[in-house]
């Protein structure tokens, strides 16, 4: 048993195949949610510098040989589909630098069960890459844009390459993604000129724009209550500026998105108020680090080693008990409100949107 893998003893290990050949197999932590959501992070590194995520430079990022590699990304997701799991989402880092990621999302795209594919980038690369995605059967896709003037997306990514994720969205709008999203974050004191300009040109382009609150996931603990732009301001901006804000009921109560849409009847944005309405209670997402690490919450500090599984002869049974074990010892949610919060020990682009 040399090869046996690294696990708790106190997990039963199901008879062999056993637990496979269950579909009705399903992940439900210990407050009633169902988890059928992973978050699959294919590289840590990033080709824009955003300051509220990573320092401008000296950034460590992890050793390509730790870094998991496609067959490992796809046999995981394949165990993880066999409990349940229906939806994947592509994130990084950047995703788009990893070679060959077309070729990741048609096999991915291939596993029976996988029922939805989507991916989240900086759009820096779209230019480049729309076409083979699409081909590779990616249809949903979320552009990180928090402006549409130059100089101040300079000063957000460090880096002038707005043209190139501005052509990049006109290229996904023509191949025919079923669903552009455009992800802003909202740091307070920053964008406030930006919210009214975002929202009129996705209404104009059929894009989606999700707000999402600042959150304390910044490599240079920069975080502060304080630079929090709150969804109830911008949607207080939006109505007045464009026209009110109606709440659509949600179609999945679980997807961390609170949608609105004009009352005009043109164009609809979201909200991802992870501060100031948390929507742990129904959360159902699970997040694969790129160098192989299984956590159960954006902002958790403990984590589970999955490519230790992978890469020491581990069984298929072995791996579905980690994330069986991992869902179970999930926690209630985020603590940012409380005095209890501390800072996850690794930043966003080490975990993945
Ligand atoms: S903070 Fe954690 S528990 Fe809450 S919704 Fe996000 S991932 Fe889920």
């Amino acid at each position: 048993m040399e090869n046996a893998p690294v696990i708790d003893s106190h997990v039963p290990l199901a008879a062999p195949n056993a637990r496979l050949a269950d579909s009705n197999a399903r992940l439900i932590d210990s407050f009633g949610r169902l988890h059928d959501n992973l978050r699959v992070s294919v590289t840590d590194r990033c080709n824009v510098r955003c300051f509220y995520c990573m320092p401008e430079t000296d950034v460590r990022f992890v050793e390509r040989r730790e870094i998991l590699d496609f067959e490992e990304i796809e046999r995981f997701v394949r165990i993880a589909v066999t409990l349940g799991v229906r939806k994947v989402r592509i994130t990084g880092g950047e995703p788009l630098v990893r070679r060959d990621l077309p070729v990741l999302v048609r096999r991915l795209a291939a596993l029976p069960g996988v029922e939805d594919i989507a991916l989240t980038t900086n759009g820096v690369l779209l230019p480049k890459l729309a076409q083979p995605l699409y081909e590779a059967g990616l249809r949903r896709i979320n552009v990180h844009l928090d402006t549409l003037d130059r100089e101040r997306f300079l000063r957000i990514t460090r880096r002038d390459e707005i043209s190139k994720v501005l052509a990049g969205l006109e290229l996904c709008k023509q191949l025919g993604y079923s669903k552009i999203k455009l992800n802003a974050v909202a740091v307070k004191n920053l964008v406030e000129p930006d919210i009214v300009p975002l929202a009129r040109f996705g209404r104009e382009h059929g894009f989606e724009v999700r707000y999402i609150e600042f959150m304390p996931l910044d490599a240079q603990n920069l975080w502060d209550r304080k630079k929090v732009l709150l969804a109830d301001d911008i949607i207080r901006m939006l109505s007045r500026e464009i026209a009110p804000l109606v709440p659509v009921p949600d179609p999945d109560p679980r997807a961390p998105a609170s949608e609105y849409r004009f009352a005009d009847g043109v164009g609809r944005v979201g909200f991802i108020a992870s501060v100031s309405r948390p929507f742990c209670l129904n959360c159902n997402r699970l997040r694969l680090t790129a160098d192989g690490k299984l956590r159960y919450c954006l902002f958790a500090i403990e984590e589970d080693d999955v490519k230790t599984l992978l890469r020491s002869g581990a069984s298929d049974d072995d791996v579905a008990a980690l994330i069986r074990r991992n869902v179970a010892g999930k926690w209630r949610g985020h603590e940012i409100n409380t005095a209890r919060f501390v800072a996850p020990p690794r930043p966003m682009y080490a975990i993945g949107g």
